[in-house]
Order: structure tokens, then C-alpha cells, then sequence
């Protein structure tokens, strides 16, 4: 596997990854757009490609203040947000484009 260091990948935001105690629910439309990529199924049930039942668990419990959507989503929407670059060292390196 490469390792990124946070210089090499061109990226607008550097979004700290939260915390939080409650599990959060993703939207509709987030969801209904992850079954459509195959990145859900039908009953709702994640299938990310190299995430761990154990990092899907803790992942539920992250979030970010999204920059571009001004607001807190839920770390798996972040995570498969076209803008999404990657993960390093508890922040999110963010391309920043403006998003539908
Ligand atoms: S990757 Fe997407 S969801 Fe995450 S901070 Fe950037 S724009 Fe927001």
C-alpha cells in the first residue's frame, strides 16, 4: 500500500475528523445514491471496499464540518464524496469543489 503524505496530494481543505457519542443516520439521498454504486445494498447494509467491519463501526461515529456543504455530514458521506482525497492522520484532505 502507498503512504500519502499530506504535501503530495493537491487538496483546498484539511477537515478535522470529529467525534461523536451518537451513531448518526445518513440521508436518504446519500443512501439511495450508495445503492446505486453498489456501495450499499438493499437493505441497507454498507459494502466499502477495504473498510473493516471494526473501522465501519468507528466510522459511523465521525463527522466533519463539511466545508463546501456547510455542515456536519456524517463520515461515510464525506468518505465517498467525489471531493474526498484521503485520510491522513485524523483529517480529511478535501478537493473542495462545490458540490450539487
Ligand atoms: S470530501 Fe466532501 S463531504 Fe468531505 S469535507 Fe470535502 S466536500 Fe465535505
Amino acid at each position: 500500500m502507498a503512504v500519502l503524505f499530506m504535501g503530495e496530494l493537491e487538496h483546498k481543505y484539511e477537515v478535522e475528523i470529529k467525534l461523536t457519542e451518537k451513531r448518526q443516520k445518513l440521508p436518504d439521498s446519500v443512501k439511495d445514491e450508495m445503492k446505486q454504486s453498489g456501495m450499499m445494498d438493499e437493505k441497507g447494509k454498507l459494502k466499502l471496499k477495504g473498510v473493516s467491519p471494526k473501522m465501519l463501526k468507528k466510522m459511523k461515529l465521525e463527522y466533519v464540518d463539511c466545508p463546501v456543504l456547510n455542515d456536519k455530514i456524517q463520515f461515510i458521506q464525506c468518505f465517498v464524496c467525489p471531493n474526498f482525497q484521503s485520510r491522513v492522520m485524523g483529517k480529511v484532505l478535501c478537493k473542495g469543489e462545490p458540490l450539487n
